[in-house]
């Protein structure tokens, strides 16, 4: 049975490297316990579940590829059993869609294979994920979408990318309304240029710093940053923040 006491899950998509692994490690320093998902690397996967396990806290990592729609079905069989097995729990509380890619291209060099995988992952995935996720949410959890600043404002090589994470901002404020019934919170974090090796990491010193420059506080952001912040939010303290994007970016093109 879920009690209201009972230690906190969540599961956070692409929990393996950057930004995810850090949510995971914040959270489970918190006291909550992680399902994460690795795509491509098994070992990244499992060393940041291993982190978590040897340091006291409780983690699993499982294989998803959040762009393969048909294999959700099972993937929330898979969730459902460990539930039952690790916890002697029917539910999970927080669910974090974390997972995505970029491909940098300009609009005039943007094929249609380069469009329909960053749909895929950033915005079709997330969608079906958490439709077949939901009823495995506890009602009264909550769900963060993770979007990107790109989707406030426009450099390019990034449209697609940051057209859909203005959708996914959109589609956070469509969870929240038709999951209230359930009390299920919905929220986007929109992390600004991240260290990882996905975003600002990748640049040679000079874009680096052209990217600090743009920045208030002057800084690229560390994958901590995001982790920390996300973390936080995992709690009963963000109870009445609903339908929000929240931009975890130093204050970058302000
Ligand atoms: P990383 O590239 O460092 O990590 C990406 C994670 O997502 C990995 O765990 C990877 O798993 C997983 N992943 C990639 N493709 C898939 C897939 N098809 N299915 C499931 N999992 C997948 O990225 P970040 O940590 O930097 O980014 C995390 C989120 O933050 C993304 O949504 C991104 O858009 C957003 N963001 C990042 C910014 C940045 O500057 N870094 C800025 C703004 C937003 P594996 O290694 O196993 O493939």
């Amino acid at each position: 049975m879920d009690t209201k006491n009972k230690t906190k899950i969540v599961l956070i998509t692409g929990g393996s490297r950057g930004i995810g692994k850090s949510i995971a490690l914040s959270a489970a320093k918190r006291g909550i316990d992680v399902i994460l998902t690795y795509n491509s690397n098994p070992e990244h996967g499992w060393a940041v579940a291993n982190e978590i396990n040897n340091g006291g806290g409780k983690a699993v990592a499982l294989h998803l590829d959040t762009s393969k729609i048909n294999t959700f079905g099972g993937f929330a069989d898979q969730v459902s059993q460990l539930l039952k097995d690790e916890w002697g729990r029917e539910h999970f509380d927080y669910l974090v869609n974390n997972a995505g890619i970029a491909q940098r291209s300009l609009i005039k060099d943007t094929t249609e294979e380069i469009f329909d995988e960053l749909v895929n992952v950033n915005f079709k995935g997330v969608f079906f994920l958490t439709q077949k996720l939901s009823t495995l949410i506890i009602d009264g959890g909550q769900i963060i979408n993770i979007s990107s600043a790109l989707a406030r404002f426009a450099f390019p090589g990034v449209a697609v990318y940051g057209a859909l994470k203005a959708g996914l901002e959109g589609l956070t404020r469509y969870f929240a309304k038709e999951y209230a019934e359930r009390k299920i919170r919905v929220n986007s974090v929109a992390p600004g240029t991240i260290d990882t090796e996905f975003g600002g990491g990748k640049g040679d010193e000079s874009h680096r710093q052209q990217i600090a420059s743009m920045n208030a506080l002057g800084r690229l952001g560390l994958a901590d940053d995001v982790g920390d912040f996300v973390a936080s939010l995992l709690s009963d303290d963000s109870r009445y923040v609903n339908a929000q994007r929240i931009e975890v970016g130093g204050g970058i093109m302000i």
